[in-house]
Order: structure tokens, then C-alpha cells, then sequence
């Protein structure tokens, strides 16, 4: 059955009009995409199977087949008229069953392999990424018998002996119902089990059936419906009660809830039901993520460029992108609200990408608020059966709003009216592994064009990507130039880009204003805390003034820059721009400062380059250290730690905010995940206990994410009535992000930042592709990296940045080291041969191709 391995690159999956629109059913084969288990990522294989007649298949559905001795779950990609020469007919199986009808659509399958050929991922991987797990996984064939058309004495008909005895190891179980590996075992000769088999089957006793992967299977519980008032039928007076008890609860009840209200029992149902007056039936209850109950939430009357948004938003018909700039507080979310509502009306469906899980409660409270079971929740934290139930909701095509993080991009919602991405700047929407190494904001545009229908990016710091695609839009509020990427999926259209822009807090409240502590003067002056004397103030007030604070801070690794506690100088590499890293290899290794684009590295001076000074130091501070040093200085305040070591369960991220706002804390403590979009009035101070670590990581985006996430955690202050106040702790007060934020001057940051970035080639003016490779032997995986550079050299259209190592050289044992390739977006690249070069890897080198990449660290 087995063709050959084909390149799913060049792979022609449905003609438009031919495979997809109309089925011949004269067709009997069908090529189909299997999930092998033991596939490597670049060969997805193509398998032949035959049609039963009985099977309505049609390319985009999910099947069953079986492989090897076992059944797995495969995609059919095409019809084919004939079986292929080369494989003898009778080696060709049959499909097993149908698990999902046309979930592939025409536009979702472009969408897939714009994903697949654009990330250099193999076509099965980014099914796997879309499909919720276990999907694919391993079903089971099982038999079961159709007690209702058994004759009595039905073994007296059945001479053979292999078919007896099927059905009488099938009568003595309940239910009726066992795997065929099981039965198999049971008969001694296989041919003999299959002859059994197909005996009960023939005769209708028996039927088999797949069933699906574990987590896959929909749950189902007995439901008890009225269907006739039993006026007609001889009932006694108990009979009678309980009947008027289910009339009473509109006819249905589940059979647990019933039993227990009735104070019957299900033998006494089950009479009702053999006289025709109920029945008692399996009826599918989806898994979803629990809420707490939420009272109903109104729209809010809009300010004056909430409307102006709104009303551009609506306007909108068919493709285009939106940049909602608005400041932190402004709005934005009642603005998604309101520009859904319309689209429910309308027998369609939503999609908000959010950043992280760690916002989510809060948000899709206030969505559930709105739009009470239309909100579905779809991300990896979800158990299986969750995840399968939500998605499985998603295809019922019912309008509906589903909100989910960066995979929740491939959600199967067949309407799709518009897509949000809520904090679009956040760099959680880009995958760095496993493969596909996609951004959500990347793929959304793909698919907003393909659904033909707006995105909009919601932001108070947008990305310079999207700050620069709608440049031109700015102002004019009509379309604008194209970005970089966008020419891949239709080369000579204009990308209609919209700017919007919502300046103000709700209520006019101001921002608060943000102070810059020169933590330099305060160790000058004899202050050697953490905590300068300007936040201890604060501190110290919180709980007088009954108000709550947040305290941010910076952690990432082992990987730290090098400064100068003296006069704040960071030690950069001479040829890149970018500061050094300390290189942590191994306990007991000499210290080494490192450039991990070129490759650059010195020894770890003594004393300062700058002023000489002895304090030069690495940086980094985690919420532990904080918060014990918290514990000494200020014991009676009462604190919350969030950060991934705090909020692993689950669960745990509603828990804690929940404490918070219900002011069992006075102050919350923790890392990034704090800067994402709580919305908490009584917050009214926040501090940043070293902003250093942000400002000098070394990634030519330091800044730019240095910005935002100083922005944003600042943004969390006074939006209540009580005014805010920011503190910023540095070593590098002049540093020009530093004085962004004090000033709130995002467009002025933007246009500096943007200048260096032009005359670098870097993104958005210049495009990159980074080359991971890794390996658990040190001198391979650098010879490897050496041998694909030096291929690659010889390629024209772009320039090669390494090999060098990853900033964190070995992880889980592995070493690691990357190439960069950067290339201008206008000239396209002659792009080597991918497949050649996975090919120079020999087997003990992983690579990863990471595309348009995040993170460089
Ligand atoms: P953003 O998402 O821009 O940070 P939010 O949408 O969270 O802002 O809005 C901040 C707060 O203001 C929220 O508590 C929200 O309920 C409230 N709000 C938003 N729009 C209005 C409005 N038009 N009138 C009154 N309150 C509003
Ligand atoms: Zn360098
Ligand atoms: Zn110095």
C-alpha cells in the first residue's frame, strides 16, 4: 500500500473544483496522509487504501485506517479513479471508518500549507499543531452485538464453531462488546475468528465499529425524556408521580439527577420505558472549562474614539488589518466586545488570540459576562478531553467566540467573521519549538485574507512590525503599503491597512507618572537594599493607605548581561551592537562574555573598562531573592508570588489574582506574566526592582521588548479612581527606553529604534531565518554548524551571521549552536535547498529551522 515519500512541499492536494467539490463514486480509492508513529519530521508518507461502498469518503476528512496491526488516524488527501500500478490490489486495505466529515476545508487546507511551505515544516506537523492531541493517535476495532436482531436460540443456527463461540463469549459481557484483539485471542486460528465474525455480521447479530483514541471519545451520559403522558397506558400511582415530576422539569432530566430527585430507581424507569413513556438515552455532554457563575454584563456607552474604532471596525467587508493602538486602560477590550456582538447576530464567529494562559480568566470572564456559553476556551492547558470536546464544538459551526492562545489560530470555526489578537507585541504568539516555528500574527493575516474577513491587532505598544505596515495608514485611516511577508500569499494585492488609535484612559484618568530611581546614587549614598528608598517609602504606605501594589521583576535564565554598579557602563561586542553575555557552560568553567551572533568572546574583566570600579557584576534578580528580602524589611506585608513556579497547577492563576482582588494580599510579586492585561482598580502602585535585566539582554529586539513590558507593567497603575505611581530602579537612568517610559513617548522610541534597526537590515526592514542546531556531542554539532555555513556561503541573496553558540550552550545535556541568515525582504533570496541541508546534519545533530525568529538568545 505503501507509495513512496513524497515531498509534501510540491504536493497538489485538491485541484479547486475537481477532488474537494465533487466526488465521483465510481472512485474506490483514496490516497491518505498517515500520523506513523515512527515517522521522522521531513517524511510524511502518502498510503492507498480502498473504499468500502458503504463509506461516503471525501478529501478533508479524518479517517480511521489500519496500519501495520494497527488502526490509526489518517487525513484523506485524494480520489483516485484507479489503484496505483505498482502496489497489487489485493495488498490494498480498507479505510476503517470516518472519525470527522470535511474538516478540512478549502481555505483552512491553504492555510496548512502556507503554514507548512513558509516555516519549512512538513505538512503532517502542522496538522498535528491544528488537530487537538490524540486525534491521530492509535483507535481500536472492537465488536459488539445488535441484541435486538438475535433470534432466540440463535447458537442453534450457527454450525460453526468460531462464530458461536464469538457470540457466546459476547452474550456472557453486559454490554456486549469486545476488542477484536481480544476475541482474536480467544479463538485459537485468526482465519477462523474472521469467518466467525463475518458470519454474525452477515446475519446482523453483530457490528463493528472504531473506536477513537482515548481522549478522543465524546463522554456521554443517560438522559430521561417524556415522550407520551401516559394517559393511555395502565399505570400505577408511583408510575404516575413520577411522570408528572419529569413533565414539571420540561419533559428531560439527566437519569442521575432524576433518580435521586424521584427517590426511584432505574429498574422502575426502565418499566416506564418498556410502556412507551420514556426513554432513556446516551446524550453527549461536552467537557468544558468550568467558570464561576457571572452576572450578565451590558455594553458600555463608548467614548468618543472607542466609537470612531468601532464604527471603522464594522465597516470593514471582508479582508483587511486593523492596528488598534491604545494606550494601556483605554478600552480595547470593550471594543472587541462590541464589534463581535453584531457578528453573533449574524451566524458568525470570532477568534481572540491572547498571550498568555495567565490573563485569561480575567478576560474571558468579562467575554462570558457579554456573551454568556458562546465563549469557548481553547489552549494547551486544557485537559485532552477539553480540548477535544471545545474543538469538537468548534466544527458544529454555530456562532460562537473563541478565545485561546497561539494555537487557537488553526481553531476549525467553519464562520469566521473576524480575528483579534489582543497584545499583539507579545512575543508568547511565536512558537521558537517544536516546529513549525510559526508567529499566530503571521498565520492570522494569512488567514483573515483567506476567510475574507478583518484582524484586528490590538496593542498600547504595538510591534514595529505592525506599527510599520500600517505607516502608511496612518492619519489617512486608508489602505497602506505591505508589509514584508504578506506578498507570499498574493504578490500583487494591497494589503488594506487601518490605524486606529484610542489616546486616552477610560474616564480620562491620567497615566501615572513614571519615576526613574538612579539605583547608582542610592548605593553612592549607603543604600545597599534591593529596594531604593523611594519604593520603600511606597511600600511602607500601601497597607496605611489600604491600597495594593505590584512589584515586577526581570528573571530569564542563567543568561545575563555584564554591568558596571558603579557607573551603570555594559559590556557590548565590538562588532555587533548587542551586549555580551555570560556564558554559562558548566559549574567550575572559567567566566566568559560572549556575542552569540558572532561568536566574539573575551574574558570577564576585573574591573570596570569605563571607570574601574571593582563592582562589575552579573545581573539578575529572581522573585525568590525579592521576595525574602521583602520579608526582612517589611514583615507585615502581606504578599502573592506569581510566577511559573506558583502558578504550575491549574487552576492556579484564578486562585491567586482571585486572592488578590479580594485584597488578601497587598502586594503581588512576580515576573512577565504580571504585565499582561490585568485590569485591577485598586492597583495603584508599581514597582520594577531592576529594569537592567530587560534593557541589556543580547537580542537586537531588547529594546523594543524592554519598552513594552515596562509600558505595560506600568500600565497596571491607577485605573481605578485613585491615582497611580510608577517606580523604575536602574543602573541606567539615561538609557533611552528608561526615558521612553518615563514620558509615555511611544512614537518617539518607535522612530529611534526604527532607524537602528534600518541600518542594521534588521527586522521589519530586513528578514531572518536562524538555524538551530543541537546534539549531544560538543564537537559535532560545531563541525555541523561550520559545514552547513560554509554551504550555505555559497548561496547569493543574503548574509550569514555565525555559526555561534546558543547563549545558553547546553540544555538537558545538549549543545547548542545557531546560524543567522538575514536577507532583504525586497530581493528574494535564492533560499537553499532545505532538504540538502537537513542532509548535512548527520544523525546526531538536530536542527530546527526557526523562521522570522523571536528570540535569538
Ligand atoms: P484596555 O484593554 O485598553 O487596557 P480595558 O478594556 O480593560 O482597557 O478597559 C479598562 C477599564 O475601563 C475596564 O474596567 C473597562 O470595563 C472600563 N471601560 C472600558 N470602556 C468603557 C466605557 N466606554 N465606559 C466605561 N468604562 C469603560
Ligand atoms: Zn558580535
Ligand atoms: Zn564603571
Amino acid at each position: 500500500m505503501y507509495i513512496n515519500d513524497l515531498n509534501l512541499q510540491n504536493l497538489v492536494v485538491a485541484e479547486p473544483g475537481e477532488s474537494y467539490q465533487a466526488q465521483n463514486l465510481g472512485n474506490r480509492y483514496i490516497e491518505v496522509l498517515v500520523d506513523c508513529p515512527g515517522a521522522t519530521d521531513t517524511e510524511a508518507k502518502l498510503y492507498v487504501y480502498r473504499i468500502a461502498p458503504n463509506l461516503e469518503i471525501r478529501p478533508g476528512d479524518i479517517l480511521s485506517v489500519p496500519f501495520g496491526a494497527q488502526q490509526l488516524g489518517a487525513i484523506a488527501i485524494r480520489i483516485l479513479a484507479e489503484p496505483p500500478s505498482n502496489i497489487p490490489s489485493e495488498n490494498i486495505k480498507d479505510v476503517e471508518d470516518i472519525i470527522q466529515k470535511d474538516f478540512f476545508r478549502d481555505s483552512y487546507w491553504s492555510l496548512l500549507e502556507l503554514v507548512s511551505k513558509y516555516y519549512y515544516t512538513s505538512l503532517i506537523q502542522v496538522i498535528r499543531v491544528a488537530l487537538p492531541p490524540g486525534l491521530l493517535g492509535r483507535s481500536q476495532h472492537r465488536i459488539r452485538l445488535k441484541r435486538e436482531s438475535i433470534p432466540n436460540g440463535a447458537e442453534e443456527f450457527l454450525r460453526l464453531s468460531a462464530a458461536r463461540q464469538i457470540l457466546e463469549i459476547l452474550q456472557s459481557q453486559p454490554d456486549g462488546d469486545y476488542s477484536y484483539r481480544f476475541l482474536k485471542r480467544q479463538v485459537k486460528s485468526k482465519a477462523q475468528f474472521y469467518i466467525g465474525k463475518k458470519q454474525l455480521i452477515d446475519r446482523g447479530w453483530a457490528e463493528t465499529y472504531v473506536e477513537l483514541p482515548k481522549y478522543s471519545r465524546p463522554q456521554t451520559k443517560l438522559v430521561v425524556t417524556l415522550v407520551s403522558d401516559g394517559l393511555h397506558v395502565a399505570l400505577n400511582k408511583r408510575q404516575r408521580e413520577i411522570l408528572k415530576v419529569l413533565r414539571d422539569c420540561d419533559g428531560e432530566l439527566w437519569l442521575n439527577e432524576f433518580l435521586q430527585i424521584c427517590k426511584t430507581t432505574t429498574s422502575t424507569l426502565r418499566g416506564l420505558e418498556q410502556k412507551g413513556c420514556v426513554v432513556i438515552e446516551e446524550r453527549e455532554v461536552l467537557r468544558a472549562e468550568q467558570s464561576p457563575t457571572l452576572t450578565q454584563d451590558q455594553a458600555k456607552t463608548l467614548n468618543a474614539a472607542q466609537a470612531n474604532a468601532l464604527a471603522t471596525i464594522n465597516s470593514i467587508n471582508g479582508f483587511a488589518q486593523v492596528l488598534l493602538h491604545g494606550i494601556t486602560g483605554s478600552g480595547k477590550t470593550e471594543v472587541y466586545l462590541q464589534a463581535i456582538a453584531p457578528l453573533l447576530h449574524q451566524g458568525k464567529s470570532a477568534l481572540v488570540l491572547v498571550p498568555e494562559i495567565g490573563l485569561t480568566p480575567q478576560l474571558t470572564d468579562r467575554f462570558r459576562a457579554r456573551f454568556g456559553n458562546k465563549v469557548a476556551v481553547y489552549h494547551s492547558a486544557l485537559s485532552e478531553g477539553e480540548r477535544y470536546d471545545t474543538w469538537r464544538q468548534m466544527l458544529t459551526g454555530e456562532p460562537q467566540v473563541v478565545i485561546g492562545t497561539r494555537s487557537a489560530i488553526f481553531a476549525p470555526l467553519p464562520k469566521l467573521g473576524l480575528i483579534i489578537l489582543d497584545e499583539e507585541h507579545d512575543s508568547s504568539f511565536k512558537q521558537d519549538s517544536p516546529i513549525p516555528t510559526y508567529h499566530a500574527r503571521t498565520v492570522a493575516q494569512w488567514r483573515a485574507e483567506l476567510e475574507n474577513c478583518p484582524l484586528v491587532l490590538g496593542s498600547a505598544t504595538p510591534s514595529l512590525e505592525s506599527w510599520v505596515s500600517v505607516s502608511g495608514s496612518r492619519g489617512a485611516g486608508g489602505p497602506g503599503g505591505r508589509g514584508a511577508k504578506e506578498e507570499y500569499l498574493t504578490p500583487h494585492s494591497q494589503l488594506p491597512t487601518y490605524y486606529l488609535s484610542l489616546p486616552e484612559r477610560i474616564n480620562s484618568r491620567p497615566l501615572p507618572p513614571v519615576e526613574v530611581v538612579d539605583m547608582r546614587l542610592e548605593l553612592q549614598q549607603g543604600n545597599r537594599s534591593i529596594f531604593s528608598r523611594s519604593l520603600q517609602e511606597a511600600l511602607g504606605q500601601l497597607q496605611e493607605k489600604k491600597q495594593q501594589g505590584i512589584l515586577f521583576i526581570h528573571r530569564r535564565g542563567y543568561s545575563t548581561f555584564v554591568s558596571c554598579r558603579n557607573c551603570g557602563y555594559v559590556l557590548e561586542c565590538p562588532h555587533c551592537d548587542v551586549s555580551l553575555a555570560y556564558h554559562h557552560t558548566e559549574e567550575g568553567a572559567p567566566q566568559l562574555l560572549r556575542c552569540h551572533y558572532c561568536n566574539y568572546g573575551r574574558s570577564h574583566p576585573q574591573f570596570c573598562p569605563d571607570c574601574s570600579s571593582p563592582y562589575l557584576k552579573f545581573f539578575g534578580s529572581g522573585t525568590q531573592r525579592v521576595t525574602q528580602e521583602l520579608a526582612k524589611q517589611f514583615p507585615q506585608l502581606r504578599f502573592i508570588r506569581f510566577d511559573s513556579d506558583t502558578t504550575r497547577n491549574k487552576g492556579a492563576h484564578r486562585t491567586l489574582l482571585t486572592q488578590f482582588a479580594n485584597g488578601e494580599a497587598d502586594l503581588l510579586v512576580g515576573t512577565q506574566m504580571l504585565t499582561k492585561g490585568l485590569d485591577l482598580p485598586q492597583v495603584t502602585l508599581v514597582g520594577v526592582v531592576a529594569a537592567d535585566g530587560l534593557l541589556h539582554l543580547s537580542d537586537y529586539r531588547a529594546s523594543e521588548r524592554a519598552f513594552q513590558t515596562l509600558t505595560q507593567v506600568a500600565g497596571r497603575a491607577g485605573r481605578g479612581d485613585d491615582p497611580g505611581r510608577v517606580i523604575v530602579q536602574t543602573y541606567t537612568p539615561e538609557h533611552q527606553v528608561i526615558e521612553a517610559v518615563r514620558t509615555h513617548d511611544y512614537q518617539s522610541f518607535c522612530q529611534a529604534e526604527l532607524e537602528q534597526r534600518q541600518d542594521l537590515d534588521y527586522p521589519p526592514y530586513g528578514r531572518l531565518i536562524l538555524l538551530r542546531l543541537s546534539s549531544l556531542d560538543p564537537i559535532q554539532v560545531q563541525n555541523t554548524a561550520q559545514i552547513i555555513a560554509t554551504h550555505l556561503g555559497s548561496n547569493a541573496g543574503f548574509e550569514i551571521l555565525g555559526p555561534a553558540p546558543a547563549s545558553v550552550m547546553r540544555v538537558a545535556n545538549r549543545y547548542r549552536w545557531q546560524i543567522l541568515l538575514k536577507f532583504s525582504p525586497d530581493e528574494l533570496p535564492q533560499l537553499p535547498n532545505w532538504e540538502e541541508i537537513r542532509d548535512l546534519c548527520c544523525d546526531r545533530v538536530s536542527l530546527t529551522i526557526d523562521v522570522d525568529p523571536v528570540n535569538i538568545l
